[in-house]
């Protein structure tokens, strides 16, 4: 009670500050979304951003120096995902974000001092009721359009939503019997055909990571609902509606088709020949 007065105070405070021009700035050159954001959204982005970036503590790992620049491209791309909920969502479960210069990756030792560490390479890795961890250099190759559909922010923070309701298990918080009916009906059958391409290995929009299980495949989901909405509203209309109603926006509606749709080659039927699979990680979110 007490904590969240002066939470709440402190919120107040921050939020009646000017959003900073180099920041909006920022945002304009990295985030390909933002611009194209209605302005009810990008306001709330503002918001959002200004408060994460106040209120989570930031931890670098393997000497990496955080900056300013670092924490209002992560915030802002994470608040994307959540601004079209009023009032403003500011991730309150989520207290650290820890931010690695390149592939997350843990020593042995560290692997010996705690059995839960995953084992290998990852992009990025989201803990259950824990910090969410990201790649800088994944971001970044993956700002700069080197890598359509693939987001790892947007990915690690789908995992953050969904383990709110209790276990990362591909249903997050919806709120009513009606809408999980819904939720399950849509991604129970798209998650299965997604398993049988991928034990085919034919190529599809939705990347075959999310044939791994329910969770990978609410993650994948959501990372080519904000980044190929177009594809997606096209190749799977009934998930990319239940996706509208849990984020409570169509991203179809506002941002430009893909500049590099011309990577998801497709032959004269339209099945997708080529796409840039996710190999490396494993089972990115962790107990
Ligand atoms: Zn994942």
């Amino acid at each position: 009670m007490i904590l969240s007065w002066f939470r709440n105070r402190r919120r107040r405070r921050i939020l009646a500050e000017h959003f900073p021009a180099d920041w909006q700035r920022l945002l304009e050159r990295r985030l390909r979304h933002y611009r194209h954001l209605p302005l009810e959204q990008q306001r709330r982005l503002h918001q959002i951003v200004q408060v994460m970036v106040v209120e989570k503590e930031w931890a670098a790992a393997s000497g990496l120096e955080i900056t300013v620049e670092m924490k209002v491209t992560i915030a802002g791309e994470a608040a994307v995902m959540v601004s079209g909920h009023e009032p403003p969502y500011f991730f309150d479960r989520l207290h650290t974000l820890v931010i690695h210069p390149g592939t997350v990756r843990f020593s042995p030792h560290q692997a010996a001092r705690n059995q839960n560490l995953p084992a290998g390479d990852f992009d990025g890795i989201a803990w259950h009721r824990g910090p969410v961890v990201l790649s800088w250099t994944r971001l970044r190759r993956e700002l700069m359009g080197q890598s359509p559909g693939h987001n790892v922010v947007l990915h690690e923070f789908a995992h953050h939503l969904d383990g709110l309701c209790g276990e990362m298990d591909g249903a997050p918080p919806l709120g009513d019997v009606k809408r999980e009916q819904q939720w399950y009906a849509v991604t129970e059958s798209e998650f299965f055909r997604l398993v049988g391409n991928a034990r085919r290995d034919e190529a599809t929009l939705l990347d075959h990571y999310g044939a791994s299980n329910r969770a990978e495949f609410f993650a994948v989901a959501t990372e080519c609902f904000f980044e190929l909405p177009h594809e997606l509203r096209e190749r799977h209309r009934e998930l990319y509606d239940t996706l509208a109603d849990f984020y409570h926006q169509s991203p179809a509606e506002w941002l430009p088709r893909h500049e590099t749709t011309a990577n998801l080659q497709t032959d004269a039927d339209g099945n997708y020949v080529h796409i840039d699979l996710r190999r490396r990680r494993r089972s990115d979110h962790a107990r």
